[in-house]
């Protein structure tokens, strides 16, 4: 049976950003839940591996979302499995309310809801999917050992993704619509120093092919116009992420990109609900910066909370 909740903070997402502030909200002695609808860690969760993050020169993603998920638990932080439908206000409250039928309550929210990949919106991405298209290299990389693999964008995903997948490619295209990458410089460097993988330049696919699984892609060179096909066993797209803020049912205010805005306290324009990590209106969409919003967001929704207390004391 449905059950309503009540908590201090309520976090919606169990990524970097959000564990982080489960840790230091749970350590403030609030009582804290993070809700997540699929493995706690986020998408560190389903990267290779990470080496810009302090302290480690080198860890599996997935080792690395189990520490962060151990650490904020160990201090109190609890997390339930559940996916959160509506992010709404109801007086005081802020309610985040689940496609299982419960609601949590708390006097404060922390979004950290991170993004969903951008489709290419290509024909054959939808009916390909799962059968050689793919958004998650981690997740689908061994299926595709000794095939040629095609990986779509030149953002940090694609290049850092492309590069992991030569691990299980006998070759890998990365295709890129300019002829500048977006990566960072040391990612691009250990791309271009992969004897696996070869780039094709200012192109773009126009179709993914094939009739029970991806066959081929149809290329558009967009200096030239010329129109080739490229043979491939599986095409990994990483054309950017978009923020997930479709389950906020107030009116909050979002940058030009869809980003949600904040102050530097990751105070979002409705009092009691804050942001942070990837969501987040920022520069950077690094897990360095998202736990450090992580951070932020926990005290600042701390000091909210006990203004409410110090208000509600007061007026008895
Ligand atoms: P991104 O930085 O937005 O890059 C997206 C790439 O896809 C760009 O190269 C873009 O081309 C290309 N693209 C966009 N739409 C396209 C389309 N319709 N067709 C073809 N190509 C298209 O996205 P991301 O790489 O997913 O990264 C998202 C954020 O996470 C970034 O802030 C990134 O720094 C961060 N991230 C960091 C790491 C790391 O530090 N190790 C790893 C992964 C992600 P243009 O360049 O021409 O715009």
């Amino acid at each position: 049976m449905a059950e309503d909740k009540r908590y201090d903070i309520v976090i919606v997402g169990a990524g970097p950003g959000g564990l982080c502030a489960g840790l230091y909200a749970a350590r403030a002695n609030r009582k804290v839940v993070a809700l997540e609808k699929y493995l706690p860690g986020g998408q560190i969760a389903i990267t290779g591996e990470v080496e810009d993050y302090l302290g480690f020169e080198h860890i599996e993603g997935a080792e690395l979302g189990m520490k962060f998920t151990n650490h904020a638990k160990k201090f109190g932080l609890e997390i339930e499995m559940e996916e959160v439908l509506e992010v709404y206000c109801d007086g005081e409250d802020r309610v985040a309310k689940c496609a299982s039928g419960n609601i949590y309550r708390g006097k404060a929210i922390i979004l950290s809801t991170g993004g969903s990949p951008v489709k290419l919106n290509v024909p054959g991405e939808k009916e390909l999917s799962g059968k050689g298209v793919s958004y998650c290299a981690i997740c689908d990389g061994a299926f595709f050992k000794d095939q040629v693999i095609a990986v779509i964008g030149g953002g940090d995903a694609a290049v850092e993704e492309g590069t992991f997948l030569t691990k299980y490619g006998s070759k890998v295209y990365i295709i890129h619509r300019r002829d500048k990458l977006r990566a960072q410089k040391i990612i691009q460097q250990r791309a271009f120093d992969n004897k696996k993988i070869e780039f094709i330049w200012d192109s773009v696919v126009e179709t993914i092919n094939g009739e029970t699984r991806v066959a081929n892609l149809t290329l558009n060179n967009v200096k030239t116009g010329n129109k080739s096909n490229l043979d491939v066993g599986a095409v990994f797209i990483f054309v950017g992420f978009k923020p997930n803020t479709w389950m906020i049912k107030e009116d909050i205010r979002l940058d030009s990109g869809g980003y949600i805005v904040t102050n530097d306290h990751m105070e979002t324009s409705i009092k009691g609900i804050y942001a942070c990590g990837d969501v987040r209106s920022q520069l950077v969409r690094q897990v360095t910066n998202a736990v450090g919003d992580g951070t932020t967001a926990a005290v600042a929704a701390e000091k909210y909370l006990e203004q409410l207390e110090d208000k509600h004391a007061h007026r008895i």
